[in-house]
């Protein structure tokens, strides 16, 4: 026996852990996401009402779980993604810390179907609070749907902290581009409070930006394409005279993962130097593929910000590839490599 010390319940444990993965809807629908992209899903569909606090539903055509594993995924630590401490640097998948389904499930209430492809019939479970309520044999479509609804019901100081409709459902909107961007083969559709959103199909890297930030965003963009021994960077970036004042378009994707990064915004923004207008911001959506044991994702547990083993040979590389590119676009406006 201790003195005092004692170990937290596993309810208990989660609920903390809670407060770091998931600190709004935004968090939840990232997660839901990220997890049916690392199911090697073809058509994800996402379902919000109220900005996500009264529900947030993700749908996946992956390869959805078994009875057993339906039921462990919601343990702390456990994941299929990694097996070892040498598996975190050779990341494939979004995922690998096995919190995000405990930590939800440990602030609200949630609803799982799901069916592998052997299986004969799927496996619904029920959750809140970390407590399982129900599980039980049902008919479902190979695939996953969770369900999380009213998010922080247990937590009134948490529940209570949430902003407006209208600001949580900004943030579920950029975590929402974000997935879909960096996944454009992906099918993608999203309705909120019954309407739709969005509706994308699999398509390559520009006809995924255009379908996200509309028709007119076609001919604004300029491509961009470098390959090192290091790293292979494409993208696009727009024209000078498109760049707006305010920020909101700009994307960096490192293995088709969405970071930011202000030491190399600075490489895009130097390679404009004196083409733009006072103040202006590019716009700019650019895909980084690096070996994996290049970078290191787990230094914060959203891994927005990632740490590279050599970060200023790809802010050199960055700067002087959109410095070509824009170069090139000026003499030739017609040349496009589209892909
Ligand atoms: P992580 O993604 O870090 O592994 P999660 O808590 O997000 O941790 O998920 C735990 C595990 O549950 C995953 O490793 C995966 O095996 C399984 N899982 C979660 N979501 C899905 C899904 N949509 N389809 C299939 N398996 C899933
Ligand atoms: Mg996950």
């Amino acid at each position: 026996m201790s003195d005092i010390i004692q170990l937290l319940p596993d309810h208990v444990a989660n609920q903390i852990a809670a407060g770091e993965v998931v600190q709004r809807p935004a968090s939840v629908v990232k997660e839901l996401l990220e997890n049916a992209v690392d199911a090697g899903a073809t058509q994800i569909n996402l379902v919000v009402k109220d900005a996500g606090k009264s529900l947030i539903q993700v749908v996946d055509d992956g390869l959805g779980m078994s009875m057993t594993d339906t039921r462990l995924a919601f343990e702390r630590h456990a994941t299929s993604k990694i097996k070892s401490a040498e598996d975190l640097f050779n990341l494939h998948t979004k995922g690998f810390r096995g919190e995000a389904l405990a930590s939800i499930a440990a602030v609200a209430q949630v609803q799982v179907k799901s069916k592998t492809e052997k299986a004969d019939v799927g496996t619904s479970l029920q959750i809140e609070a970390s407590r399982v309520k129900e599980q039980q044999a049902c008919v479902t479509p190979k695939g996953t749907s969770i369900a999380v609804k009213n998010l922080f019901y247990n937590i009134p100081a948490r529940r209570n902290f949430l902003k407006s409709d209208a600001v949580e459902q900004r943030h579920i909107i950029d975590e929402f581009q974000r997935v879909a961007l960096a996944h454009p083969k992906v099918g993608f559709s999203y309705v909120h409070n019954s309407s739709e959103l969005f509706h994308l199909k699999s398509a390559n890297f520009r006809q995924r930006i255009v379908g996200i930030l509309g028709a007119k965003t076609n001919e604004k963009l300029v491509p961009v394409e470098e390959q090192t021994d290091y790293i292979h960077l494409k993208g696009f970036i727009i024209k000078p005279e498109f760049a707006k004042k305010t920020r909101g378009e700009q994307f960096f994707f490192v293995n088709n993962r969405f970071i930011k990064s202000s030491y190399l915004h600075h490489a895009v923004n130097a390679a404009y130097e004196g083409l733009m207008r006072d103040k202006s911001i590019p716009s700019y959506f650019l895909y980084i593929d690096v070996d994996p044991k290049t970078v290191d994702i787990n230094i914060h547990p959203t891994k927005t910000e990632i740490k590279f083993e050599d970060e200023h040979s790809i802010y050199a590389v960055m700067r002087s590839a959109i410095k070509h590119s824009l170069g090139q676009f000026q003499i030739a406006p017609a040349l496009d490599f589209d892909r």
